[in-house]
């Protein structure tokens, strides 16, 4: 779909607008200016008098005389920098452009003109400022054109975000640490991550892990020398337990040597995704450890899906090895559901909530399918039928009824581009079994440190919360050649945001 958008010359509308036209269409591109095979001519006039912002907006399609119009207009607070000056028109822009394309199309955005991933730290920013609850929401639809239900969503997922870690706002003097192992027994269809076949790569593994345990002793070394304490590690990737039981006993040993304090480390999650990597001595060796938390993904309970997306397990060996862990003493399960896989409608994720009752995980984390550009299923995108926008939000409320019927609360959310029917992933919980480490990722209050291949760091400075991101090498190749200088890098960062007076305890 070509769009041309007359009237504004500044770049930085551009992807904005671009942004909130895929919430619409498929593949938009947009010009500011003059296009002759434009699909839609959408005129803007941006009048800016005083301190007060006003925008008209037309759309005509191509070949079609109907006109859709729009009006907003926007009073701009005095004193503010040019930047966010800025920001305040491009929002009143969004505004007008939002309702003229819900108009046009008769497709209404219960997210507003919201593309971000994080729309909940919006609303702790609200509840830090001490802004009284119905002023917080009424600013919130105001701004963002959110809905009455999304705003809703977003005031739960933030009080029991509060309710379960009190001291969100003031972790910032501690760290948490992602590990990423980067092997997997197969690649999913809809995957992005660092995730390597593992068969017969024995010796590709064995570097790997020697780089992770110099990244881990250092880190930890530098995290004792200055006291400061770690919050949550979670073990991700790929596939954690895809690695044999010896190489995860030495690894948990290394953090229990390396790590200051890990009897005081609030959460350890290690990701046992693919059930086809679980054994009995696996297991055993996460409960020697007391790993707190496990995820066993069953992503649906249909197995001509899991075939159809490459995961190479059933549904059976998903339910088996569920028992397995609970058998053995694994008392808080985490399982993902993915709503919109290929081939799949409502009777089919119904069937997989129907599965989930039997089974009753700890939490339950609902993702929506997303097409992310790198992944195989983007790239053969005409070989996978999935749903429809509509039929995509009927699945999301069977989850969202499901959920609340079995007593399952809504504590994290987070939103993706390109996601069916731009909906969310929502992470649901029973209570006091919520996993602090999505939180603590998802409204970014401390420094999280990745270690491992494709590990991303977030360093976020304590004192002004600046946030800056790091990446570790995405495959095992370059992350066994570079992984000293890596974790040089990210010490030096987190020297300048922790110096040693202003740390030491
Ligand atoms: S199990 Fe997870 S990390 Fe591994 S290939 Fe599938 S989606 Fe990717």
């Amino acid at each position: 779909m070509k769009i041309q958008i007359d009237g504004l010359e500044d770049e930085r509308f551009k992807r904005p607008l671009q942004n909130i036209a895929n919430l619409f269409f498929e593949e938009t591109d947009i010009f500011l200016g003059q296009d002759s095979d434009a699909d839609i001519k959408v005129e803007i006039l941006l009048d800016i008098k005083e301190n007060t912002v006003t925008v008209s907006v037309s759309l005509v399609k191509s070949g079609d005389s109907e006109v859709y119009r729009a009006a907003y207009s926007k009073e701009i607070e005095e004193g503010l920098s040019e930047k966010d000056f800025f920001t305040k028109v491009k929002n009143a822009v969004s505004h007008v452009y939002l309702s003229v394309l819900q108009n046009f199309t008769g497709i209404y955005q219960k997210w507003g003109v919201l593309t971000g991933v994080r729309p909940t730290k919006l609303m702790h920013k609200k509840v830090r400022m001490g802004i009284d609850r119905e002023l917080a929401h009424s600013q919130l639809k105001e701004e963002y054109m959110l809905s009455d239900e999304k705003i809703e969503l977003m005031q739960s997922i933030v009080d029991l975000q509060l309710k379960v870690i009190p001291d969100l706002y003031t972790l910032q003097d501690e760290v948490s640490i992602y590990i990423g192992i980067p092997f997997c027994p197969t690649k999913c269809a809809y995957c992005t991550f660092p995730a390597y076949a593992i068969l017969g790569k024995q010796g590709r593994v064995d570097s790997f892990l020697s780089g992770l345990h110099y990244e881990m002793r250092e880190t930890g070394k530098w995290l004792k020398e200055r006291g400061i304490k770690i919050t949550t590690v979670y073990f991700g990737g790929g596939t954690p337990t895809s690695i044999t039981a010896e190489e995860m006993d030495l690894l948990y040993e290394e953090m229990h040597q390396s790590f200051p304090e890990v009897s005081s480390i609030r959460e350890v999650t290690v990701e046992a995704g693919r059930p086809d990597t679980i054994t009995p001595e696996k297991l055993e060796i996460l409960k020697k450890w007391n790993i707190d938390r496990i995820s066993i993904n069953p992503q649906s309970y249909t197995n001509e899906t899991l075939k159809a997306i490459g995961r190479h397990h059933s549904v059976e060996e998903t339910i088996d090895k569920f028992h397995l862990a609970r058998s053995m003493g694994m008392n808080n399960i985490n399982m993902d559901l993915i709503i919109g896989l290929p081939g799949e409608g409502v009777s089919e994720f119904q069937h997989s909530l129907d599965e989930t009752d039997k089974l009753m995980p700890e939490s339950l984390t609902v993702h929506t399918l997303s097409f992310k550009r790198a992944s195989e299923m983007t790239r053969n995108k005409e070989k996978y039928k999935v749903a429809d926008r509509s039929e995509t939000e009927q699945m999301m409320s069977l989850a969202e009824n499901w959920t609340k019927q079995h007593q399952y609360a809504p504590y994290y959310l987070y939103r993706q581009k390109n996601i069916l029917g731009n909906l969310e992933n929502v992470g649901y919980s029973l209570e006091n079994q919520e996993s602090l480490y999505n939180i603590i990722i998802m409204e970014e209050v401390q420094t999280i440190i990745g270690i491992g291949c494709g590990a991303a760091s977030k360093f976020i400075d304590p004192k002004t919360g600046h946030i800056q991101q790091f990446s570790n090498p995405k495959d095992p190749k370059s992350y066994n050649e570079n992984f000293k200088e890596y974790t040089e890098k990210k010490i030096a960062i987190l020297e300048e945001l922790y110096p040693a007076q202003s740390t030491q305890k």
